[in-house]
């Protein structure tokens, strides 16, 4: 299907107990940040709305939670399939509300895609234990049984991955759920319950509800009848949503990151300048594990502050929907390049050094989006916002360090915990730079954080629980002891 059609279809549409409906609220346009022109309006969900939503979802739960874990394997490798077959128009949409180059969108699709077919496998991979007792005659299962109704609240910078591992959790698990995305991507989610739709998985089970976080989000938060909330965001929302829930219910916590990349005195220095340009820019910095600073070892620091200038001036900026294969697109919202700007505005008033970057691409094909060329501050101390909070954005803070304690000491000096980097070929180095760095993902002479069978999440305030691997789909289960006497 075309991507224009596929945005008409859906416009100001819910996906409640398997249709789409017209949403009875107030309409909100969505804007393409790469040309500031309205690509189509959402609806406010209104309470009654949520509540149908919520209700569907109950009403599905137990038949969906009974269904064969290899039905259910059935369903999602359906939905990965049908998924994969329509990358194309899903990554268009995505480049349109998002902003990020049409090849990087189709990536994410595919890798939605491949998610489903992992989630698939592990579906009928969920197994129970037998515990020993301490009498004769008595037998212990300990077995997982979902959760329930799940809540999940999205951001915008990865509108189909951030929504895929929990509604891919959700569908194996046997779990029932309502997705809220974020505000200003909401299309990539409805094109999921399009297919979702095609896929013929029961009606109720997935739920995609469109509208602000403080209202639509927060009505979920609350709701008595949401027993899950699967939320990534920023920490400040996680924490409004720890305080404000009203009830006891599972909390899953994705929050903000401030991840920092060591490169110690024994790296190779271009595989290290490679992956700090991926990481650092990679769209557009808006990733909660993007690199925000860096601690480069004092033998290395001008040759890596020469080599990392060039390669950041070298990556391409353009429209991502004209430009597939651009490196760059716009950035997502007008906040985030705001934030961005004051960050740098802040370095650069307390003495850093601008080594790349720095201002927004000139040219009429930039006029009227949100575009900024990838920026490098060098010379930066640890009071600078850019070194101590999360930019979200294409800028990087760089400075030198003299011995391994100091940088390791710095780097974990933030209250954040999601993801760190580091480049070292020397042993010991690489050893005490895995044991010693306080991040819930740690990658040592890589970049990619994150693969689809290891747990990802945060500790400290960058969230509790996790998503993806075994860990990620646990999350979607309570356990029972079900404790049975048998003998005489
Ligand atoms: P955000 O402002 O926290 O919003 C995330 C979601 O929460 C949106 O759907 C938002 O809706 C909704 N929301 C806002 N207020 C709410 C409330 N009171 N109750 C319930 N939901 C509410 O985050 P963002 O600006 O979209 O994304 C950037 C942040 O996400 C960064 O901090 C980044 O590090 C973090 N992130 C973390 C991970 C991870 O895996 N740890 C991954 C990606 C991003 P609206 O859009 O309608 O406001
Ligand atoms: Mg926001």
């Amino acid at each position: 299907m075309r991507a224009e059609t596929m945005l008409s279809e859906v416009r100001a549409h819910h996906f409640i107990d398997g249709q789409f409906r017209p949403g009875q609220g107030e309409r909100t346009p969505v804007i393409n940040p790469a040309t500031g022109e309205t690509i189509s309006a959402i609806a406010q969900a209104l309470p009654m709305e949520i509540d149908q939503a919520v209700a569907a979802a109950r009403r599905a739960f137990r038949p969906w939670a009974r269904t064969l874990p290899k039905q259910r394997a059935q369903a999602l490798h359906k939905l990965g399939d049908l998924i994969a077959q329509d990358a194309e128009a899903m990554a268009r949409i995505m480049t349109m509300e998002q902003g990020k180059p049409v090849n990087e969108a189709r990536g994410e699709i595919l890798k939605l895609a491949e998610a489903c077919h992992f989630y698939a496998e592990e579906a009928v991979r969920v197994h129970g234990e037998i515990v020993p007792n301490d009498q004769p005659g008595f037998q212990s299962l300990v077995v997982r049984e979902p959760i329930g109704v799940v809540g999940a609240i999205t951001p915008w910078n990865y509108p189909a991955e951030l929504v895929g591992w929990k509604l891919c959790a959700s569908l194996a698990s046997g779990c029932t759920i309502i997705i809220k995305p974020a505000d200003i991507t909401p299309f990539t989610a409805l094109a999921i319950a399009a297919k979702v739709q095609e896929a013929g998985i029961p009606s109720g089970v997935v739920n995609v509800l469109t509208g602000r976080g403080s209202v639509v989000g927060q009505a979920l938060v609350e709701h008595p009848d949401v027993d899950k909330i699967a939320f990534t965001g920023s920490s400040a929302v996680g924490l409004q949503i720890q305080r404000s829930c009203p009830r006891i219910k599972r909390l899953s916590l994705e929050l903000g990151g401030n991840c920092p990349l060591i490169v110690a005195a024994s790296a190779d220095l271009s595989a290290a300048v490679a992956g700090a340009t991926r990481r650092s820019f990679r769209n557009m910095g808006q990733i909660c594990i993007a690199i925000n600073r860096i601690y480069v070892a004092r033998p290395l620091y001008e040759p890596f502050l020469e080599a990392f200038g060039k390669a950041a001036e070298a990556l391409t900026v353009a429209n991502g929907l004209d430009n597939p294969g651009a490196d760059c697109g716009a950035m997502a919202s007008a906040d985030a390049l705001e934030k961005t700007k004051a960050h740098l505005e802040d370095g650069r008033a307390r003495g850093a050094r601008l080594i790349a970057g720095g201002a927004a691409p000139i040219g009429p094909a930039f006029a009227r989006g949100l575009f900024f060329r990838p920026t490098v501050l060098a010379d930066c101390t640890p009071e600078m916002l850019v070194m101590s909070e999360e930019t979200f954005g294409p800028l990087v803070g760089i400075s030198v360090f003299d011995e391994l304690d100091e940088a390791i000491l710095r780097a974990n000096d933030t209250p954040y915990g999601l993801a760190a980097y580091a480049f070292a070929r020397d042993l010991s180095e690489v050893h005490r730079l895995s044991e010693e760095l306080d991040y819930g993902n740690v990658a040592v002479n890589n970049v990619d954080a994150g693969i689809m069978n290891a747990p990802y999440g945060g500790r400290k305030q960058s969230g509790v629980g996790c998503e993806h691997g075994r860990e990620g789909l646990l999350e979607y289960f309570n356990f029972k002891h079900i404790r049975l006497k048998y003998g005489p």
